[in-house]
């Protein structure tokens, strides 16, 4: 996918609130209260169900007005992948930061991170 592209779903968010960039680095960063969110380069060779997760998680963290992984913030993540048709596995323990699975609202996994 296009920056543009992640440009439309953070507008899609946001209200054009939010600008997306994409750069050389290992990780996103989405700065609590700020209006930009940076994500790594390297997800634009993965899957375009974890790239559309992958902004949409950096979003959350200025929606939500937290760094944080906490269960509000997960709660809103939930919502706007929903939105998307994506469903977050959140590791067998439901306690993970991150996925460790995105399924389809039909019920298909999307993508696997190998991880318990
Ligand atoms: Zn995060």
């Amino acid at each position: 996918m296009q920056v543009t592209e992640y440009q439309d779903i953070a507008d899609l968010m946001t209200g054009t609130k939010v600008t997306v960039f994409v750069k050389n680095r290992c990780r996103g960063i989405a700065y609590p209260g700020d209006t930009k969110v940076v994500v790594p380069a390297w997800i634009q060779s993965r899957p375009t169900e974890y790239q559309y997760y992958y902004v949409i998680h950096e979003v959350c963290h200025i929606l939500v007005n937290t760094h944080l992984h906490s269960r509000q913030f997960k709660a809103v993540e939930c919502y706007w992948l929903a939105e998307f048709g994506i469903v977050p596995i959140y590791g067998k323990s439901g306690r993970r930061a991150y996925p460790t699975q995105l399924k389809s609202a039909a019920g298909p996994t999307l993508f696997d991170s190998g991880r318990e």
